[in-house]
C-alpha cells in the first residue's frame, strides 16, 4: 500500500514541482493514511487519494489599488476551494509577501481535514494575497481589501464558500472586505466569519483558536496524568492566536514566557502576565508595533532574529508561521526536556522536526486537530447568523471547549485503533480523512 501511495505522491510532485509547502502537507497526511487504506480496500477502489489532492476549484486574480501617493499597486489574490463534500468551502484568508499558490493549496488542503474533525459541516478551502499590510496606512489597506473583494465576491457565498481571517488579516481587514461585499451584492448574509460584534460576529471567536490550542494542550497533559499548572510555556508569534494561548495558559496556571515576530524573540522569565499582558495586547492590537518594544519596555532580554526554542520549556506553542520549528529546534526542545508541543499555527513544525517529537514521545497535538478552534468557532458564527441570534459567551466558550475535547478524545482514539496509542498525527489524519471520503463516495464521482 505505500507504494500506493508513493505513486499519487509522486504524480503531486510532478504536476506542481514548484509547491513545496503543498509537497509537505500531502506527503504527511499520505504517509498517515497507509494502515486505513489497508483496512479499507474501498477508497483505492474509488480513487479517493486521486481526488483529494486536487483542488476542486482555484480562482487566481488581479487586485490592483491606488496608494496614498496615487501610484497604482498591483497584487495577486487567490481562493482554492479545496473540497466541498462536508459543506460549503471554509478557511481563512491570508495577507502576507509569501502567499503564492503553494502555500494557498497546502493551507486548503490541511483544512480539508482540520474542518472534518470539528464534526461541523464544513468542506476545506483558503485564500488570500500577497499584499503585505504591515507599514500601510488604514486607507491603503482598505482600499486593498475593497479590491480584492470586488473580485472575491463572485466565487463566494453563505452556502458556497465562507472565508476568514489568518496572518495579516484580522478584525480590521474583516471589516474593509464585509462592508464592500455588503455594497456590491445588497444582502446582509455573514458570508464572512470573524466579523466585529455590532454587525454579526462571535463572542470569543478572536480568543478560540488559541483557547482551543490551550484546551487541547490541557487534553493531551491529562492523558499523561499532568496538567498546566505550574509548566513553564514557550510560544512563539505574537499575533492573534499566540496572544490568547497567553490569556489561556495563564487562567490554567501555567507561565508563558516568550513570545516572537519576524524580527526575533523576547524572554520573560517571570512570565507575560498582569499588566504586561495588557501592554502586549495594546503593542499589537492597537499600536500595531513590533514584539522588541515589550523587551524595552519590562527591561526583559531581546533576541534578535532568533526563534524561541533553545529556551528551557515544558509545553511549546508554535503559533508564528509554517516550518518554525526545524529538527535542531525540535531537538533542542527535547533536549531540554519538552513533554508537549500543541500547533497554533499550521505546519510550524517541519516533517523531520515531527518524527523527533514522535520518536520521543513527546505528546504532540499537530495543528490540523490543536488550532481547529478557530474554524470551529466560525462554524459557531455561521450557525448565529442562520439562526439570527448571538450566544453568550459562556455559551460559545462551552461549545469550543467540548468542541477540543471531542477533537483530542477522537483523535486520541483513532490512534489506538491503529496501535499507535498517542501518535495524534496519525489519530488527526485518519480520523480527518474517513468522514471526507466516505462522503466523497456516498455523493458518487466528481
Ligand atoms: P497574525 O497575523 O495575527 O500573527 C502572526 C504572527 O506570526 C505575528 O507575530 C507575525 O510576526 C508572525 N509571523 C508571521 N509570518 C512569520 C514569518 N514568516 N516568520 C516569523 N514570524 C512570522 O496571524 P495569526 O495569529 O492569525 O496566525 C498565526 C498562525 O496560526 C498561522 O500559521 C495561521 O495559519 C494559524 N492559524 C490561525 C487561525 C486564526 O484563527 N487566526 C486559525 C488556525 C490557524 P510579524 O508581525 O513580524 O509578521
Amino acid at each position: 500500500m505505500s507504494e500506493y501511495v508513493n505513486k499519487i505522491y509522486e504524480i503531486v510532485i510532478e504536476k506542481d514541482p514548484e509547491q513545496p509547502e503543498f509537497h509537505q502537507a500531502v506527503k504527511e497526511v499520505l504517509e498517515s493514511l497507509v494502515p486505513a487504506l489497508e483496512r479499507h480496500s474501498i477508497f483505492k477502489k474509488e480513487k479517493i487519494l486521486e481526488r483529494i489532492v486536487e483542488p476542486e476549484r482555484v480562482v487566481m486574480f488581479r487586485v490592483p489599488w491606488l496608494d496614498d501617493n496615487d501610484d497604482i499597486q498591483i497584487n495577486r489574490g487567490f481562493r482554492v476551494q479545496f473540497n466541498s463534500a462536508l459543506g460549503p468551502y471554509k478557511g481563512g484568508l491570508r495577507f502576507h509577501p509569501s502567499v503564492y499558490l503553494g502555500i494557498m493549496k497546502f493551507l486548503g488542503f490541511e483544512q480539508i481535514f482540520k474542518n472534518s474533525l470539528t464534526g461541523l459541516p464544513m468542506g476545506g478551502g483558503k485564500g488570500g494575497s500577497d499584499f503585505d499590510p504591515k507599514g500601510k496606512s488604514n486607507r491603503e489597506v482598505m482600499k486593498f481589501c475593497q479590491s480584492f473583494m470586488l473580485e472575491l465576491y463572485r466565487y463566494i457565498g453563505p452556502n458556497v464558500d465562507v472565508p476568514a481571517g489568518d496572518i495579516g488579516v484580522g478584525s480590521r481587514e474583516i471589516g474593509f472586505l464585509y462592508g464592500q461585499y455588503r455594497k456590491i451584492v445588497n444582502q446582509n448574509d455573514g458570508v464572512l466569519t470573524g466579523k466585529g460584534l455590532e454587525y454579526g460576529g462571535s463572542l470569543i471567536r478572536p480568543e478560540a483558536t488559541g483557547y482551543g490550542a490551550t484546551y487541547f494542550a490541557e487534553e493531551m497533559l491529562k492523558i499523561k496524568g499532568l496538567n498546566l499548572k505550574g509548566k513553564i510555556c514557550t510560544v512563539s508569534g505574537s499575533g492573534n492566536v499566540a496572544q490568547y494561548i497567553v490569556e489561556k495558559v495563564n487562567q490554567f496556571g501555567g507561565k508563558v514566557v516568550s513570545l516572537s515576530d519576524s524580527n526575533g524573540s523576547i524572554y520573560d522569565p517571570e512570565g507575560i502576565n498582569g499588566k504586561k499582558y495588557e501592554y502586549l495586547l495594546e503593542l499589537k492590537q492597537i499600536r500595531r508595533g513590533r514584539i522588541k518594544e515589550y523587551a524595552e519596555e519590562f527591561n526583559v532580554e531581546y533576541r534578535p532574529n532568533k526563534r524561541p526554542w533553545d529556551i528551557k520549556c515544558d509545553i511549546a506553542f508554535p503559533s508564528a508561521t509554517e516550518n518554525e520549528i526545524e529538527k535542531a529546534d525540535a531537538q533542542n526542545l527535547v533536549d531540554n526536556g519538552v513533554i508537549a508541543v500543541t500547533e497554533g499555527a499550521n505546519m510550524p513544525t517541519s516533517l523531520e522536526g515531527t518524527n523527533i517529537f514522535l520518536e520521543a514521545g513527546v505528546a504532540f497535538g499537530p495543528g490540523k486537530a490543536a488550532n481547529a478552534g478557530g474554524v470551529a468557532t466560525s462554524g459557531l458564527e455561521m450557525s448565529q447568523n442562520a439562526m439570527r441570534l448571538s450566544w453568550p459567551r459562556e455559551e460559545v466558550d462551552a461549545r469550543l471547549h467540548e468542541i477540543m475535547v471531542n477533537i483530542h478524545n477522537t483523535t486520541y482514539q483513532v490512534s489506538k485503533q491503529y496501535d499507535k496509542p498517542g501518535n495524534y498525527v496519525l489519530g488527526a489524519n485518519i480520523a480527518g480523512f474517513l468522514k471526507v471520503a466516505n462522503a466523497m463516495i456516498a455523493q458518487g464521482h466528481w
